[in-house]
Protein backbone atom coordinates (compact mmCIF):
# COMPACT_ATOMS: atom_id res chain seq x y z
CA UNK A 1 0.00 0.00 0.00
CA UNK A 2 0.93 3.51 -1.33
CA UNK A 3 -0.37 6.45 -0.11
CA UNK A 4 1.82 10.11 -0.79
CA UNK A 5 0.87 13.59 0.14
CA UNK A 6 2.94 16.08 -1.89
CA UNK A 7 4.15 18.91 0.44
CA UNK A 8 5.35 22.54 -0.50
CA UNK A 9 4.53 25.62 -2.02
CA UNK A 10 2.39 26.08 -4.74
CA UNK A 11 4.88 26.37 -7.96
CA UNK A 12 7.46 23.56 -5.88
CA UNK A 13 6.56 21.30 -8.95
CA UNK A 14 4.12 18.48 -7.13
CA UNK A 15 1.96 18.17 -9.94
CA UNK A 16 4.94 17.88 -12.30
CA UNK A 17 6.24 15.51 -10.02
CA UNK A 18 3.14 13.79 -9.06
CA UNK A 19 2.66 12.94 -13.30
CA UNK A 20 6.20 10.80 -12.96
CA UNK A 21 5.45 9.27 -9.99
CA UNK A 22 2.09 8.16 -11.23
CA UNK A 23 3.75 6.47 -14.16
CA UNK A 24 6.70 4.92 -12.95
CA UNK A 25 4.80 3.19 -9.38
CA UNK A 26 1.25 2.90 -11.15
CA UNK A 27 -0.27 5.09 -8.70
CA UNK A 28 -3.49 7.05 -8.68
CA UNK A 29 -3.09 11.00 -9.20
CA UNK A 30 -5.32 12.90 -6.95
CA UNK A 31 -5.08 16.62 -7.33
CA UNK A 32 -7.88 18.05 -5.63
CA UNK A 33 -6.68 21.73 -7.37
CA UNK A 34 -7.73 19.55 -10.65
CA UNK A 35 -10.95 18.07 -9.16
CA UNK A 36 -12.22 22.04 -8.28
CA UNK A 37 -11.22 23.63 -11.81
CA UNK A 38 -12.59 20.63 -13.68
CA UNK A 39 -16.25 21.35 -11.62
CA UNK A 40 -15.54 25.12 -12.48
CA UNK A 41 -15.35 24.05 -16.21
CA UNK A 42 -18.48 22.00 -15.77
CA UNK A 43 -20.25 24.57 -14.17
CA UNK A 44 -21.28 22.27 -10.92
CA UNK A 45 -22.66 23.80 -7.67
CA UNK A 46 -19.28 22.87 -6.06
CA UNK A 47 -17.69 24.62 -8.92
CA UNK A 48 -19.65 28.09 -8.74
CA UNK A 49 -18.79 27.74 -4.64
CA UNK A 50 -15.43 27.35 -5.31
CA UNK A 51 -14.32 29.72 -8.11
CA UNK A 52 -14.28 32.86 -6.40
CA UNK A 53 -12.43 31.22 -3.67
CA UNK A 54 -9.78 29.98 -5.75
CA UNK A 55 -9.48 33.33 -8.10
CA UNK A 56 -8.74 35.35 -4.79
CA UNK A 57 -6.17 32.38 -3.68
CA UNK A 58 -8.05 31.38 -0.43
CA UNK A 59 -8.88 27.60 0.18
CA UNK A 60 -11.86 26.40 -0.27
CA UNK A 61 -13.57 24.96 3.64
CA UNK A 62 -12.09 22.24 5.28
CA UNK A 63 -15.44 20.23 4.94
CA UNK A 64 -16.01 20.74 1.34
CA UNK A 65 -12.42 19.30 1.18
CA UNK A 66 -12.67 15.93 2.88
CA UNK A 67 -16.09 15.21 0.89
CA UNK A 68 -14.18 15.67 -1.92
CA UNK A 69 -11.50 13.30 -0.68
CA UNK A 70 -13.88 10.60 0.40
CA UNK A 71 -14.85 10.11 -3.35
CA UNK A 72 -11.97 10.83 -5.04
CA UNK A 73 -10.19 7.91 -3.17
CA UNK A 74 -12.87 5.25 -3.12
CA UNK A 75 -12.00 2.74 -4.44
CA UNK A 76 -8.45 3.18 -5.31
CA UNK A 77 -5.51 1.49 -2.83
CA UNK A 78 -2.46 3.07 -3.99
CA UNK A 79 -2.54 7.31 -4.32
CA UNK A 80 -0.65 10.09 -4.67
CA UNK A 81 -2.58 13.41 -3.05
CA UNK A 82 -1.52 16.56 -4.68
CA UNK A 83 -3.05 19.42 -2.97
CA UNK A 84 -4.57 17.93 0.13
CA UNK A 85 -4.42 18.01 2.98
CA UNK A 86 -3.46 22.20 3.00
CA UNK A 87 -4.67 22.29 6.37
CA UNK A 88 -3.78 20.88 9.88
CA UNK A 89 -7.23 19.98 9.88
CA UNK A 90 -7.58 18.17 6.41
CA UNK A 91 -4.73 16.50 7.95
CA UNK A 92 -6.53 15.29 11.09
CA UNK A 93 -9.26 14.43 8.70
CA UNK A 94 -7.80 12.11 6.58
CA UNK A 95 -6.45 9.73 9.53
CA UNK A 96 -10.05 9.77 11.11
CA UNK A 97 -10.95 7.56 7.63
CA UNK A 98 -7.88 5.86 8.18
CA UNK A 99 -6.28 7.23 4.63
CA UNK A 100 -2.79 8.59 6.86
CA UNK A 101 -0.25 8.95 4.16
CA UNK A 102 3.22 6.61 4.48
CA UNK A 103 5.02 8.92 3.11
CA UNK A 104 4.89 12.88 2.82
CA UNK A 105 7.19 14.43 0.15
CA UNK A 106 8.14 17.85 1.20
CA UNK A 107 9.24 19.98 -2.14
CA UNK A 108 11.23 22.91 -1.05
CA UNK A 109 11.18 26.11 -3.28
CA UNK A 110 12.21 29.54 -2.38
CA UNK A 111 10.03 32.76 -3.18
CA UNK A 112 11.69 33.91 -5.82
CA UNK A 113 11.79 31.18 -7.86
CA UNK A 114 8.07 30.48 -7.41
CA UNK A 115 7.28 34.03 -8.29
CA UNK A 116 9.01 33.48 -12.01
CA UNK A 117 7.74 29.59 -12.44
CA UNK A 118 4.39 30.65 -11.63
CA UNK A 119 3.43 33.67 -13.83
CA UNK A 120 5.20 31.49 -16.88
CA UNK A 121 3.26 28.71 -16.32
CA UNK A 122 0.33 27.81 -18.99
CA UNK A 123 -1.86 25.17 -19.03
CA UNK A 124 -3.37 22.91 -21.80
CA UNK A 125 -7.17 23.32 -21.49
CA UNK A 126 -7.72 19.76 -22.87
CA UNK A 127 -5.46 17.87 -21.67
CA UNK A 128 -4.05 20.08 -18.51
CA UNK A 129 -0.54 19.02 -19.37
CA UNK A 130 1.46 22.12 -17.63
CA UNK A 131 4.48 24.11 -19.40
CA UNK A 132 6.41 27.23 -18.77
CA UNK A 133 6.81 29.68 -21.18
CA UNK A 134 10.72 30.05 -20.00
CA UNK A 135 12.24 26.87 -19.49
CA UNK A 136 9.17 24.07 -20.64
CA UNK A 137 7.41 26.15 -23.67
CA UNK A 138 4.63 24.35 -25.42
CA UNK A 139 5.17 23.26 -28.73
CA UNK A 140 4.32 25.78 -31.24
CA UNK A 141 0.80 26.59 -31.97
CA UNK A 142 -0.48 24.37 -29.10
CA UNK A 143 -3.57 26.38 -27.40
CA UNK A 144 -2.32 27.49 -23.79
CA UNK A 145 -3.90 29.55 -20.88
CA UNK A 146 -2.77 31.04 -18.18
CA UNK A 147 -4.53 30.06 -14.62
CA UNK A 148 -6.34 32.90 -12.85
CA UNK A 149 -4.70 32.62 -9.49
CA UNK A 150 -0.93 32.45 -11.66
CA UNK A 151 -1.05 36.07 -11.71
CA UNK A 152 1.38 37.66 -9.75
CA UNK A 153 -0.62 39.47 -7.42
CA UNK A 154 -3.01 36.26 -6.19
CA UNK A 155 0.57 34.20 -6.38
CA UNK A 156 2.13 36.53 -3.63
CA UNK A 157 -1.51 36.31 -1.76
CA UNK A 158 -1.25 31.83 -2.02
CA UNK A 159 2.05 32.20 -0.52
CA UNK A 160 0.91 33.80 1.83
CA UNK A 161 -1.88 31.66 2.61
CA UNK A 162 0.27 28.64 2.50
CA UNK A 163 3.27 30.06 4.91
CA UNK A 164 0.04 30.54 6.85
CA UNK A 165 -2.27 27.33 6.85
CA UNK A 166 -0.77 24.39 4.89
CA UNK A 167 3.54 25.17 6.03
CA UNK A 168 2.41 23.57 9.41
CA UNK A 169 2.09 20.43 7.91
CA UNK A 170 5.96 19.73 7.22
CA UNK A 171 6.54 19.26 10.57
CA UNK A 172 3.30 17.72 11.44
CA UNK A 173 4.59 15.09 9.22
CA UNK A 174 8.25 15.29 10.56
CA UNK A 175 6.90 14.43 13.97
CA UNK A 176 5.39 11.47 12.46
CA UNK A 177 8.42 10.37 10.88
CA UNK A 178 7.06 10.11 7.59
CA UNK A 179 8.85 13.79 5.71
CA UNK A 180 11.06 13.68 3.07
CA UNK A 181 12.33 16.94 1.85
CA UNK A 182 13.44 17.35 -1.63
CA UNK A 183 15.16 20.16 -3.10
CA UNK A 184 12.73 21.98 -5.87
CA UNK A 185 14.99 24.43 -7.03
CA UNK A 186 16.49 21.69 -9.61
CA UNK A 187 15.91 20.76 -12.98
CA UNK A 188 12.54 18.55 -13.49
CA UNK A 189 14.49 15.47 -13.62
CA UNK A 190 17.18 16.09 -10.83
CA UNK A 191 14.10 16.45 -9.21
CA UNK A 192 12.15 13.48 -9.99
CA UNK A 193 16.10 11.59 -9.15
CA UNK A 194 15.71 12.71 -6.13
CA UNK A 195 12.22 11.64 -5.39
CA UNK A 196 13.06 8.17 -7.32
CA UNK A 197 15.79 7.84 -4.48
CA UNK A 198 13.49 8.21 -1.51
CA UNK A 199 10.86 5.62 -3.37
CA UNK A 200 13.34 3.09 -3.54
CA UNK A 201 14.21 3.68 0.17
CA UNK A 202 10.51 2.68 1.03
CA UNK A 203 9.53 0.34 -1.82
P1 LIG B 1 -3.62 23.93 -6.62
O1 LIG B 1 -3.89 23.54 -8.03
O2 LIG B 1 -3.26 22.76 -5.75
O3 LIG B 1 -2.62 25.05 -6.52
O4 LIG B 1 -5.00 24.50 -6.03
C1 LIG B 1 -5.61 25.65 -6.57
C2 LIG B 1 -6.57 26.25 -5.57
O5 LIG B 1 -7.61 25.31 -5.27
C3 LIG B 1 -5.99 26.62 -4.22
O6 LIG B 1 -5.35 27.88 -4.22
C4 LIG B 1 -7.24 26.60 -3.34
O7 LIG B 1 -8.04 27.74 -3.54
C5 LIG B 1 -8.02 25.40 -3.91
N1 LIG B 1 -7.62 24.14 -3.21
C6 LIG B 1 -6.99 23.07 -3.76
N2 LIG B 1 -6.79 22.11 -2.85
C7 LIG B 1 -7.31 22.58 -1.68
C8 LIG B 1 -7.40 22.06 -0.37
N3 LIG B 1 -6.91 20.86 -0.04
N4 LIG B 1 -8.01 22.84 0.57
C9 LIG B 1 -8.50 24.05 0.28
N5 LIG B 1 -8.44 24.60 -0.94
C10 LIG B 1 -7.86 23.88 -1.93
Amino acid sequence: MVRIVLLGPPGSGKGTQAETLVKDYHLAHISTGNILRENIRKGTMLGKQAKAIIGSGQLVNDEIMIGIIKDAVKGKKNFILDGFPRTIKQAEDLEKINLSPNLSLYINCPDDAIIKRLSGRRTNPITQQTYNIYTNPPPKGMHVVQREDDRENVVKDRLAVYRKSTAPLIDFYKKKGILREVNGEQTIENVAKNVNAIMQKIA
